[in-house]
């Protein structure tokens, strides 16, 4: 079972008396290495800046009614690079990053634009409105495969490709608008977004593939630009 450690959270109460989660200073996560110190410890100040920022933010767009987030990190060092947001069990945000995404950071910003980002799609109903795409992208291609005489296996198979397809679309469409909100939310937890956004520079380009998760590097870049521009931000 890995291990979370919990840093942050708006309600510590209730966040102290869920199962299998701790409150431990970054000095204290098991195993922690002097290297792993300085970023760990930024890790925990940037959690309580963007996750402050990141609430706010959620109740003014009152587009979700759960807006308590809570910022964890995943302690298996074998974890691969990477952070992410889901629910917990009392429908609250979670938003999770590997230890070794953590190290993977150069500076504050980059760590504050990379929870921003997170934040948002949460602040954003992401979760919810990818479930409706699927759903809606299924009932299409079942429309289509009706007309065009389909049954049994087959209509099954462009139901699932239509729920495919819209989900993957509607990805692409996420992240950029992630990426737009995670500007404002870094830019107003007082980090520099165009910094942050650098980590874009580190990361494999996917390119523009039609199915693919995430729109190009490139595509990202311009949005925080044209974001940061917008809030007076110049590079
Ligand atoms: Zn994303």
């Amino acid at each position: 079972m890995r291990h979370f450690i919990f840093l942050f959270a708006s309600l510590l109460l209730s966040a102290c008396a869920a199962d299998g989660l701790r409150v431990i200073p970054a000095a204290d996560w098991p195993g922690i290495t002097p290297e792993e110190m300085p970023r760990a410890e930024t890790f925990r100040s940037v959690s309580q800046t963007v996750g402050k920022e990141a609430r706010a933010e959620c109740l003014r767009q009152r587009r979700v009614s759960n807006c308590d987030f809570t910022i964890l990190v995943d302690l298996d060092p074998r974890a691969e690079a990477n952070a992410f947001q889901t629910l917990d069990d009392k429908d609250q945000p979670v938003i999770i990053f590997t230890r070794s995404m953590i190290q993977s950071t150069k500076n504050p910003d980059e760590l504050a634009f990379v929870m921003g980002h997170e934040a948002a799609h949460h602040v954003l109903a992401h979760i919810d409105r990818q479930s409706q795409n699927a759903q809606e992208g299924a009932a299409i291609f079942d429309r289509l495969g009706k007309l065009h005489g389909e049954d049994g296996a087959d209509l099954e198979r462009s139901q699932k490709l239509g729920a495919e397809v819209n989900v993957q679309v509607n990805v692409k469409e996420f992240e950029l608008e992630a990426d737009r909100l995670g500007t404002i939310i870094t830019y107003n937890a007082g980090y520099n977004p165009l910094i942050g956004a650098k980590y874009f520079d580190r990361i494999p380009d996917p390119g523009d593939q039609f199915l693919g998760t995430h729109p190009p590097n490139a595509a990202r870049i311009q949005i925080v630009k044209d974001t940061a521009r917008q809030l007076g931000l110049t590079e």
